[in-house]
């Protein structure tokens, strides 16, 4: 399985720096390994132009919780699959801890990203003072089971990101991530979902072979490394050197 590196750009680049930031993941070398990027709404179609024929993955940051609803300032799974996403990142921590998205309305994203036939990302992960308090798992059990228990999909992507390593520069240790993997692994088997785990949470071009070589995880989701073309483009090298052959 190829390793799946996906790039969060937030709401940090302007649509010109999205695209001259896709143009360069274009140029480097990027066989052996999957790339999905994921700009803000706006930059979606001027993003798309710039991959075109390109073996790189779009993807949204968010999605509407319905098709066609009175929703205002919503953005519809299906007007992502037109604009050429086949990627949507699902209940990531700034959604849920800044903006207040429940863990019902991510489970409702979900579903409704995977009825449009895009391939949902969850994101679950525990704060800092769930953690010290022992309850990563619990908080895992309750962010899966919302978000699957009425989810009808064959395999789902989970990304582990514990909200203490968002944009901190500070990582989980690698086998730290590989037992919540597992953890989540099996939480997801108990609603006959395979689950394809990613790391994500202060990820670069340093650490990335950790997560890509820690038992469980297939890839990564990242943030502010991916917000450079610089950045991007060592991180994603390290990837493909991985994957060859010595
Ligand atoms: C993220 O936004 O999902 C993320 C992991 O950010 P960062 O890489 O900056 O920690």
């Amino acid at each position: 399985m190829q390793p799946l590196l996906i790039a969060n750009w937030k709401m940090q680049l302007t649509d010109a720096q999205s695209a001259r930031i896709a143009d360069a993941v274009r140029q480097c070398r990027a066989s052996g390994v999957s790339v999905v990027l994921c700009p803000s709404f706006t930059a979606l179609p001027e993003v798309a132009r710039v991959i075109d024929g390109a073996d790189i993955a779009l993807g949204a940051q968010d999605c509407a919780f319905a098709e066609h609803a009175a929703l205002t300032g919503e953005v519809s799974p299906d007007d992502l699959v037109r604009e050429g996403c086949t990627y949507v990142l699902i209940g990531h921590s700034e959604r849920r801890h800044v903006l207040g998205e429940s863990d019902e309305v991510a489970g409702k994203k979900l579903c409704a990203a995977a009825r449009a036939g895009l391939r949902p990302v969850l994101c679950v992960g525990e704060t800092a003072a769930e953690r010290e308090a022992g309850l990563r798992n619990a908080v895992l059990e309750r962010q899966c089971t919302a978000a699957l228990a009425s989810a009808a999909l064959d395999e789902v992507i989970i990304a582990y990101e514990p909200v203490w390593a968002i944009g901190t520069g500070v990582h989980a240790a690698p086998d730290d991530a590989s037992e919540a993997a597992d953890t989540i692994t099996a939480l997801v088997a108990k609603f006959g979902i395979r689950a394809r785990i990613l790391y994500g949470g202060s990820v670069d071009a340093t650490n990335v072979a950790d997560f890509l070589r820690a038992d469980g995880i297939t890839g990564v989701l990242v943030g502010t490394a991916s917000q450079s073309a610089d950045d991007l483009c060592a991180l994603i090298g390290v990837a493909v050197a991985m994957t060859e052959p010595l």
